[in-house]
């Protein structure tokens, strides 16, 4: 989540030479990134999730504590919750890998996997309007904490891309803005608490 960069001034850019060779990365498909890292979840996502499979949210999420992370950021996207910091995440097999992950490494939840799937491994900032104005390869690939076998080639579309970064910038930063405010409110809830606040629906 990136909630702090919504509030630093980026500068913005269209289609730049940065962007143009990132968009020539294509995916091998080897299921690396959906095996390791947490997926972090805005409200939206979660929505999502749960009208397309029709599961109850606790099975599809978990509040990950700092110590689940490889990196740990301080930054404003933390939910203060009565027993502590914790982000909104996909909750993962025993085996660690995602609860979509299907054996033959195709993701069973794809028309609503998370916004944060349809655009990795290219990391979205935003301006003040969170409108997309900055990319990056993602640090989770950029830092090598997967091995990620993609591949460069013909170009993505730009504008299917933009579309996309777009509407993972909107839907984080209204996210962003209701953990700001759950995390003003006096008084500290559990889980249940924040989700109800969040609208979302915490029995079957
Ligand atoms: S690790 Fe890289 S190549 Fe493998 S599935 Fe993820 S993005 Fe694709
Ligand atoms: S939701 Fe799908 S694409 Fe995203 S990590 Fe899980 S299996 Fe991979």
């Amino acid at each position: 989540m990136q909630c702090t960069i919504l509030s630093q001034e980026v500068i913005p850019i269209k289609k730049s030479r940065k962007l143009s060779k990132l968009l020539k990365l294509h995916c091998a498909q080897c299921g690396t990134c959906c095996s390791d890292p947490v997926i972090e979840l805005t409200d939206s996502d979660i929505k999502r999730l749960v009208k397309h499979t029709g599961l109850p949210t606790d099975r599809l999420i978990k509040l990950y504590a700092k110590s689940d992370f490889t990196t740990v950021n301080d930054t404003e996207d933390w939910i203060n919750l009565s027993y502590g910091k914790r982000q909104l995440g996909l909750r993962k097999k025993m085996d660690g890998s995602c609860l979509f992950l299907s054996d033959d490494k195709k993701c069973s939840a794809y028309e609503a996997r998370p916004m944060a799937c349809r655009v990795f491994p290219i990391d979205v900032y935003l301006d003040e309007d969170s409108k997309a104005t900055d990319f990056e390869l993602s640090d989770v690939i950029r830092d090598k904490f997967i091995k990620c076998r993609q591949y460069s080639g013909k170009s993505n579309s730009f504008s299917q891309f933009r579309l996309k970064a777009d509407q993972s910038g909107k839907e984080t930063a209204s996210f962003c803005r209701k953990i700001k405010q759950w995390n003003r409110k006096p008084e500290r809830g559990g889980k249940d608490d924040f989700l109800n606040f969040l609208g979302i629906k915490t029995t079957e």
